[in-house]
């Protein structure tokens, strides 16, 4: 009887693998041609400082709406195109419209950042330094205002490439952010030689934070352990004014999430650039 179920289990599985290889298949060329038909969009998440709720930046998050399936999330298509290579060409078009607007910005908000999202692939191709250096030269784009978000995982798979790497962006004047931090296989030995700018608090730690006291205990330690290397933090995902009040509370810098805004895109972003206050000059 049991051998029977599990027959069968196996022979629904082996079904729906093939099923998704196929989907898998037909998404790839869909990617591929995705990025040419402007299927992609950019969609900017404001960061805003704790202690005056003021937005310094964006964080660009790529959004993906397919003709026949709808919208496809990141979290569904980014790993999958990091799988087939695609990614870099995902990275490539992410930083030419984080660009574009740092560009458009330049007179009317020339203090605002752009974090784009980098993955593991992107690290390990040696030639993505002078890449990005030759796109802020044709975008004519100060490096101060570009930041890269990158993970522990994606760093740790590969140190000794990724490291210098990664000093070659940091010496150009590209801030470099550790995201998802808390959540990947840290080791504090490493962090210390990263050159790195900013840690990320993982969400995961953000959540109901202001019940948690011993979360409060570990996240302090975190913030603690960022200034002591001169690092900014930030914590990701923050919806409720008790979390927010409570992480302003632990030292963290600034924080990103709905509590503020959520992702934006067209208009909406055209109104929230508009409040934000002119710099003279
Ligand atoms: P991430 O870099 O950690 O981005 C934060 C994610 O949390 C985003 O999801 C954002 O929309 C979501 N988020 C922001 N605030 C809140 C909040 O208050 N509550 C909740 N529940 N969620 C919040 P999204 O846009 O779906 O992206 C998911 C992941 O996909 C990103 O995680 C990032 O790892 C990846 N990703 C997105 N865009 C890109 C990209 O252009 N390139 C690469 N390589 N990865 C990307
Ligand atoms: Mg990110
Ligand atoms: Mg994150
Ligand atoms: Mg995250």
């Amino acid at each position: 009887y049991a051998a029977k179920a599990q027959t069968q289990a196996v022979v629904w599985y082996s079904d729906a693998q093939e099923a998704s290889r196929l989907s898998h298949l037909s998404l790839l060329s869909d990617l591929r041609s995705a990025v040419h038909n402007s299927e992609l969009q950019m969609w900017l998440q404001p960061k805003v400082k704790l202690a005056d709720m003021r937005t310094y930046g964006f964080e660009a998050l790529v959004r993906w709406q397919h003709p026949q399936r709808g919208f496809i999330s990141p979290a569904e298509f980014v790993p999958f195109a990091e799988r087939t290579g695609y990614i870099s060409a995902v990275t490539k078009w992410m930083l030419e419209h984080a660009l574009q607007s740092l560009q458009n910005w330049k007179t009317s908000h020339p203090e605002l950042s752009i974090a784009v999202n980098v993955s593991t692939n992107d690290l390990r191709d040696q030639s993505f330094p002078d890449r990005v250096r030759e796109l802020l030269e044709h975008y004519d784009v100060n490096p101060n205002n570009l930041k890269l978000e990158l993970t522990e995982s994606g760093i740790m798979e590969d140190p000794s490439s990724a490291i210098p790497l990664l000093q070659t962006l940091r010496d150009t004047g590209i801030g470099l952010s550790i995201d998802d931090f808390g959540t990947g296989h840290s080791s504090l030995a490493y962090l210390q030689k990263l050159p790195v700018s900013e840690l990320k608090i993982d969400r995961s730690f953000v959540i109901n934070i202001d019940q948690l006291p011993s979360t409060q205990r570990l996240v302090k330690t975190i913030v603690e352990m960022g200034h002591g290397l001169h690092l900014s933090v930030i914590a990701e995902g923050i919806e409720t004014e008790a979390e927010r009040d409570t992480l302003r509370e632990l030292g963290c810098d600034s924080m990103q999430g709905y509590f503020a805004s959520k992702p934006l895109h067209g208009e909406a972003l055209q109104k929230w650039l508009d409040q934000l206050p002119k710099t003279p000059g």
